[in-house]
């Protein structure tokens, strides 16, 4: 339902080595928005946004737009269990990946039926002073969508480099869009003391986290609605999917068109090699790492079993591939490039 209280059914029933701001970005990762005081007063300098990668659902015209990418300085210290940090080192090895750094990739997925659009999370917002995120709204510039075609937005879960993109300078950033989000999503960040006891994340900064999120709710209190599991919505090609475990309200969406479909992994999955070599090992972001585990085990054993296509929020760019099995485990196969032919 609408948060002013109206229901509202759409379709169905159902690290530090980054200095001053941008230190304060990482703090809320997978956590915030600046505070009015940390806004710059120019305008933060970007260059055009070549990572614009278009493809097809179905009859849907699909955009992978990146909003940037970050490096984990802490590498493998932010993945759990501790104990498995040699396997996982080994793999990192075994696949010519880089052991001081793990990368993420902020990618967001835009689809548009006729002339309306809906992006599936919004990235760290263009007034983050970090150039090396923030990149959607110069994205969507290039494929030439003025954010008033945006009429719907889904919010996996609220950390920063999902929120904050819907607001800018302090004011909804699409301002005709609603913004589906299920029910514990908005409720953990509301409680007064949400709790974090289960996550292996650094907890100096959930205070300040916990109250951008609530500031960023509030200015976008007009768009929120609660969505139900399994509520289909824009033009019945987007369900949604509770996936908790990333945090409470984490979700996932199918979007289908005819007879192609495609999983939205949203958080599922931080890493293209380490969550796919054990779906078991965990990243400190996680709120509740046990339920993240048997959300990603289920997940991947059904897209596995059904060769699903699938969609990487945080995998390479354009974040495009599949989930095959590999032993009891399973590997990512990224999708070429395909140029429209
Ligand atoms: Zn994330």
């Amino acid at each position: 339902m609408r948060l002013d209280d109206q229901p509202h059914l759409c379709v169905s029933s159902s690290r530090r080595e980054f200095l001053g701001a941008a230190a304060l970005a990482l703090t809320g990762i997978c956590g915030s928005r600046l505070s009015a005081a940390q806004i710059p007063t120019a305008p933060v300098k970007r260059p055009p946004n070549p990572y614009v990668y278009k493809f097809n659902i179905g009859g849907i015209e699909a955009f992978s737009i990146s909003d940037g990418h970050m490096l984990f300085k802490k590498g493998l210290d932010l993945m759990w269990p501790e104990a498995d940090r040699p396997q996982m080192k080994a793999a990192l090895e075994f696949n010519r990946e880089r052991l001081d750094a793990l990368p993420l990739y902020v990618n967001i997925m835009g689809l548009k039926i006729g002339d309306e659009v809906a992006l599936i999370d919004a990235g760290f917002g263009e007034q983050n002073p970090n150039p090396d995120f923030g990149w959607l709204a110069e994205g969507l510039r290039q494929l030439g969508i003025k954010p008033e075609q945006v009429t719907t937005g889904f919010l996996s879960h609220a950390h920063s480099d999902h929120l904050d993109g819907f607001v800018d300078k302090g004011k909804p950033a699409f301002a005709k869009a609603q913004i589906y989000l299920l029910q514990e999503e908005y409720d953990f960040w509301r409680e007064p003391s949400p709790d974090f006891s289960k996550s292996k994340r650094d907890k100096k900064p959930l205070s300040f986290m916990i109250n951008t999120v609530r500031d960023n709710f509030e200015i976008l209190k007009d768009q929120l609605v609660i969505a139900e599991d399994g509520q289909t919505c824009f033009h019945g090609a987007v369900t949604i999917l509770a996936a908790p475990g990333h945090t409470d309200g984490h979700a996932c969406f199918e979007i289908r068109s005819g007879s192609e479909s495609l999983i939205h992994l949203s958080d599922v999955v931080h890493h293209h090699v380490l969550m796919f070599e054990n779906a078991d090992w965990t990243v400190a972001m996680d709120h509740d790492p046990e339920t993240a585990v048997k959300t990603r085990q289920k997940l991947f054993k059904e897209m596995a079993n059904e060769k699903t296509r699938a969609f990487g929020f945080h995998l390479p760019w354009p974040g495009l591939g599949t989930v095959v099995p590999k032993g009891d485990q399973y590997a990512w196969v990224p999708e070429r490039f395909s140029w429209g032919s």
